[in-house]
């Protein structure tokens, strides 16, 4: 189903029950997918000491590898890391942490997840003032001529996605909105129809 969509990337949550409360999947099953799946795998690492396992994550398919600012202490020479492997690197910010933090690394990047709820779990509210981080982040990105996408990831839907694009957003990663409907096809469709609308 995925295959055919018009769904750009496949956004894959990895959580290893101490970053966050949840255990999600890891390494075996992102090889499984890779074998299957034709879009880019998105690969999202709410894990603690996420520059252990980056090369794993490369081996296992992933094409962008994203890592939280609140699990590494050394985010630097980590995204340095993830580029080094050829992946894409990108950076999860949690709702309580304010933008400005990534503008050192923002050479660095290729993209960065503003998460719009406490990651761990799906089928949460989404978090209005990640709007204005969004904002924020966009002017910073245009200010220095850098190409970097913002992906918004909790919450979104067709509620709320044309907001989201609006305040400076070009990926929305949607779970519920999607795996919830009725037609999980159509509902990427009409996401993709917002976006559309919104870069004309
Ligand atoms: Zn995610």
């Amino acid at each position: 189903m995925i295959n055919n969509s018009e769904a750009d990337w496949l956004h894959l949550d990895v959580m290893d029950g101490s970053f966050v409360p949840n255990i999600s999947f890891g390494l075996p099953v992102i090889s499984a997918i890779k074998k299957v799946c034709t879009k880019v795998l998105d690969v999202h690492l709410m894990i603690r000491e996420p520059e252990k396992y980056i090369r794993s994550f490369r081996d296992a398919g992933a094409d962008q590898i994203t890592v939280h600012y609140e699990a590494c202490t050394h985010l630097h020479r980590t995204l340095q890391e993830i580029r080094n492997t050829g992946a894409k690197a990108g950076v999860a910010i949690n709702p309580h942490t304010p933008v400005h933090l990534l503008f050192d690394v923002l050479e660095e990047l290729d993209l960065v997840i503003v998460m719009s709820v406490n990651p761990g779990f799906g089928g949460q509210k989404f978090i209005y003032r990640s709007l204005e981080k969004i904002k924020a982040l966009r002017e910073e990105i245009i200010s220095r001529n850098l190409d970097i996408d913002i992906e918004v990831d909790g919450g979104v839907g067709l509620q709320n996605a044309e907001k989201i694009l609006q305040a400076g957003a070009n990926v929305l990663v949607a779970g519920n909105a999607v795996f919830s409907a009725e037609s999980p096809r159509k509902a990427i469709e009409q996401l993709k129809c917002i976006g559309v609308e919104n870069l004309m």
